[in-house]
Parts: C-alpha cells; sequence; structure tokens
C-alpha cells in the first residue's frame, strides 16, 4: 500500500484527495491520498516520514516555509521559493511546484500571450510571474500595497500610480473574491484594464467572481481557476509515480470528481 497525504491548516475543503483517489482507485493502484491538518509547518518533513508517506502536496500557509526542510527541490520550486508537492526519491525528499506549470497548462487554450498583467503581489502572483515570464511572456503587475522590493523583474505598480495599456491577458491572483464579492480593483479601473484586453483568469476556482462576470459583460474570453487546479494535481501526481502514467488518463480521471 502506498501513502499520500495534503499538508496544510485548514485542509478540510480541499477536493486534493478525491482528485488524487479518484486517479489512484481509476489506474488500479493499491494507494489511499489522506489530509493532514498541521499547527505549524516545521513539522512536516517529520510527520512525511512518521506516515511512510510516498507523496504529499502542501496548501496555505506551509507552501514556503517548507522550502527549507527539503532535501532538493526542483529548479522551478527554487526560483519561485514555494512547493506544493513533496515526493520521496530513494531515502531523500525532493519538492517541486506544480501550481505555476499547472497555470501554464490551463491558459494554453488562449493561444499565444505576449504581455500579461497579474492583479496582486502574493505567492501566486510570484509563481506565475516566473512561469509566465519563463515563456517569453512580458509581465506586469498591479497590487493595491507596493511590494515592488519584491517583484525586482517586473514593472510594478499600485492602483494609485497605473495607467492601464493593453493586455493578452489579465490574471487575478488576490484573494478578492474568494469569500466575498469584491473585485481586485477598483470597478473603474478594471473596465479600463479589461477594454483593451483579450483574456481574463481567475485563480479562485469554482465561483463566478465578479471579476469574471464584469469581463464577461466586456465580452473577455475568461476561465476560472478550476483547471489549474486540476493540472497541478496531475503534474503531481505523475511526480509521485515518476512519470509512469499517461497524463491524458490521469487528467481523464481526476476532471470525473468535478463532474460529479
Ligand atoms: P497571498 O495571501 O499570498 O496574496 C494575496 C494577494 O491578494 C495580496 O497581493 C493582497 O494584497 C491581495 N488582496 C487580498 N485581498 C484583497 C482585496 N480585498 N483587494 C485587493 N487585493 C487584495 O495569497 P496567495 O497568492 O497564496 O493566493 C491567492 C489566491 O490564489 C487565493 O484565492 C487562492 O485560493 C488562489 N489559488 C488558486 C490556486 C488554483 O489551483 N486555482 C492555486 C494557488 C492559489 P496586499 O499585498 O496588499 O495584501
Amino acid at each position: 500500500m502506498k501513502y499520500f497525504a495534503l499538508f496544510g491548516n485548514p485542509v478540510s475543503h480541499s477536493i486534493s484527495p478525491r482528485l488524487h483517489n479518484s486517479a489512484l482507485c481509476g489506474l488500479g493502484i493499491n494507494g489511499i491520498y489522506g489530509r493532514i491538518l498541521l499547527e505549524q509547518g516545521g513539522d512536516i518533513i517529520d510527520k512525511f516520514k512518521k506516515y511512510s508517506l510516498q507523496g504529499a502536496n502542501i496548501t496555505v500557509p506551509f507552501k514556503e516555509s517548507v522550502i527549507n526542510l527539503c532535501d532538493e527541490l526542483d529548479s522551478i520550486a527554487k526560483e519561485i521559493g514555494s512547493i506544493n508537492t513533496l515526493v520521496r526519491i530513494g531515502d531523500k525528499i525532493k519538492g517541486y511546484n506544480t501550481d505555476a506549470p499547472g497555470f501554464m497548462m490551463a491558459i494554453s487554450e488562449f493561444g499565444k500571450i505576449n504581455k500579461a498583467l497579474i492583479l496582486g503581489a502574493g505567492g501566486t502572483a510570484k509563481a506565475l510571474a516566473y512561469i509566465l515570464d519563463l515563456s517569453g511572456v512580458n509581465v506586469e503587475i498591479l497590487n493595491r500595497s507596493d511590494k515592488s522590493e519584491q517583484f525586482n523583474n517586473y514593472k510594478f505598480h499600485t492602483h494609485t500610480n497605473f495607467t492601464p495599456g493593453s493586455y493578452d491577458l489579465v490574471v487575478n491572483t488576490t484573494s478578492a473574491g474568494l469569500c466575498n464579492d469584491e473585485l481586485p480593483c477598483d470597478k473603474h479601473l478594471l473596465n479600463d484594464i479589461f477594454s483593451n484586453s483579450k483574456f481574463a483568469f481567475d485563480v479562485i476556482y469554482n465561483k463566478n467572481t465578479q471579476f469574471l462576470r464584469l469581463a464577461n459583460e466586456l465580452n473577455v474570453q475568461n476561465k476560472d481557476g478550476r483547471d489549474m487546479l486540476l493540472y497541478q494535481a496531475v503534474l503531481a501526481f505523475n511526480i509521485f509515480f515518476d512519470n509512469k502514467f499517461n497524463q491524458d488518463k490521469i487528467t481523464q480521471l481526476m476532471r470525473g470528481v468535478f463532474e460529479l
């Protein structure tokens, strides 16, 4: 029997166990994926070893703190400074970030993106700015507070010093809209931004946020963060099993969970 788990606080809301158990079951693997609620991230590796886990995912608020506890990191996790996946390789534990490549898979249907505006300047914004930049996209950041020192490589704006340009893609990575119906910035400003943009993406999933509703009203093609969540899980699953399984098959099995 192989064991997997999600570490975080909270973990009860997460759909990750259902996604991974659906793939384990569908592929006939003798394994189970559970949830482990932690008070503090310093315990993650001890618990990983204690429960003899083969792999794990990490969610808020431990994605950044666990990085110093890994034996090895993949190059994307190292650059971004945040991990969401742990895997046992021999007697070592390696950390990966699959949120960023999962996002790139989710936006692939938009076609070629040359210029993107990211709303927000938290952990997700850092990950997406890095992976977009790596893919040759010109990235700008817009946040309510000044965090320009954390985004040295990008053009950084606050709401008060910003004049919108034109963008292929606008991404909401703020938590505005997650537990309320707020917009990530003033409605007039977002109107101006969308008026010169082709695509909108909200990392919040399974919710028709006001950000997405406004994009719809202005005929900006858009999608929510469900596929990003799906693909980060697909990529993590493949890392757990050293890419042994067909990615399309895992995607199909996990996608079925959303359709239940
Ligand atoms: P952080 O806490 O690191 O960053 C949150 C950002 O949102 C900050 O820049 C903050 O601004 C801004 N913000 C918060 N509230 C508001 C508001 N009311 N108006 C404007 N800006 C606001 O969060 P994360 O980056 O970790 O996560 C952000 C979102 O991404 C969450 O909703 C999370 O659920 C989602 N997510 C989705 C994933 C998926 O697979 N679909 C994967 C990972 C995350 P300031 O800096 O000024 O405080």
